[in-house]
């Protein structure tokens, strides 16, 4: 019996969320008297044994080149593989783009319930319950999961990650793979210093900007701060700046530590996507501007003025 958790990677790098997802295993496992173990699919090129640092005892690898891209229905059947002869009695993923694809497939496959974008660890004192997230992050719900294998996808940014000693022991897993049925051609990657959804900071910036000439001040106070740049739905339909930059409701959501929003009203479509950060600084002229409700910190002032002298302290903080 384990608690097994899919280890996540990006051209063979396990990715940050995949961190939290064993830190957060291995509890759930220490919960229930059980070891946590992993599974990784594709090539690896990182130590895969040094995971162990984060609970996981032993790591199942499908190394197998032809599944180093995503093919859901491919991985869900190898998961479902390894958690079987492994005995699963709980299946941890990150609830990001690859543990969406797959975690519901894996449910209907093993009939085993699952919690989507969960917040914390399970309730084992009485049953198996889970809190989750609901209406865009306005509420929580405690998720009661029946079945004898259970699945939990954790939200990125929920679960701090605890690196602490240990090696993995990694086996070959022995499962069908079955021809995938989706061939990735090529692969446009979106440059960037920090990917949105792994980045620590985000600086954001909304149509107070009044136009994507005035970006500079904003990417200046990112690159100080080594953040990732997000903006408002609006000025990404105006093709002010990229759709992949685009968080909220119908965009990306985001969990960073620090969130800067710039010259956002604070839409409830744009809160659905970022209220899960951490601290959240706002900066508006208007002090009714709906956002500051939902700050930590506020900066009441012309964005034009107040941001590029964030970034001159900021420099002169890091030297
Ligand atoms: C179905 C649906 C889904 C949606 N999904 C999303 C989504 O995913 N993400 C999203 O962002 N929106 C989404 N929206 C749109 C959302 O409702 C808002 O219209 C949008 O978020 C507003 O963008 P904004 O804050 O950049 O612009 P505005 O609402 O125009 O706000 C601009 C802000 O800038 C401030 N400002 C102006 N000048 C300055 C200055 N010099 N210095 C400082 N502040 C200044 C203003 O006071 C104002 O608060 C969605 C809407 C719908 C209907």
């Amino acid at each position: 019996m384990s608690v097994l958790v899919f280890i996540d990677t990006n051209e063979g790098h396990v990715k940050k969320a995949s961190l939290e997802a064993m830190t957060y295993g291995a509890k759930v496992a220490e919960q229930l008297g059980i070891a946590a173990e992993g599974v990784v699919v594709g090539t690896a090129k990182d130590d895969l044994a040094a995971l162990g640092k984060y609970g996981v005892k032993k790591i199942h690898h499908v190394n197998n080149p032809a599944l180093d891209h995503l093919d859901a229905q491919v991985f869900t059947k190898a998961i479902a593989e390894v958690a079987t002869k492994t005995g699963a009695k709980v299946i941890v993923f990150s609830n990001n783009v690859d543990g969406k694809s797959i975690a519901p497939r894996l449910s209907a496959r093993l009939k085993a319930a699952l919690v989507s974008g969960a917040v914390a660890l399970p309730d084992t004192s009485n049953g198996f319950i889970v809190k989750k997230n609901v209406f865009s992050g306005k509420a929580f719900a405690n998720i009661s999961l029946n079945t004898d294998v259970k699945i939990i996808s954790l939200n990125p940014n929920a679960y701090q990650t605890i690196a602490g000693e240990g090696t993995a022991e990694v086996v070959i897993a022995d499962v069908t793979i079955d021809t995938p049925k989706v061939k990735v051609t090529a692969v446009n990657k979106v440059s960037g210093e920090v990917p949105l959804t792994e980045a620590e900071i985000v600086v954001s910036a909304g149509r107070g900007l009044k136009g994507p000439e005035n970006w500079k001040i904003v990417e200046d106070l990112a690159h100080a701060l080594h953040a990732a740049l997000a903006c408002s739905r609006p000025v990404a339909d105006a093709h002010w700046r990229p759709h992949n930059e685009h968080v909220g409701q119908t965009g990306t959501a985001i969990a960073p530590t620090l969130y800067i929003a710039i010259g956002i009203s604070g839409a409830i479509q744009h809160l659905a996507g970022v209220n899960r950060s951490k601290v959240i600084v706002v900066i508006n002229k208007d002090p009714e501007a709906p956002f500051f409700k939902a700050a930590d910190y506020g900066i009441v002032g012309d964005a034009f003025e107040i941001v590029p002298k964030m970034t001159e302290a900021v420099k002169k903080i890091k030297g």
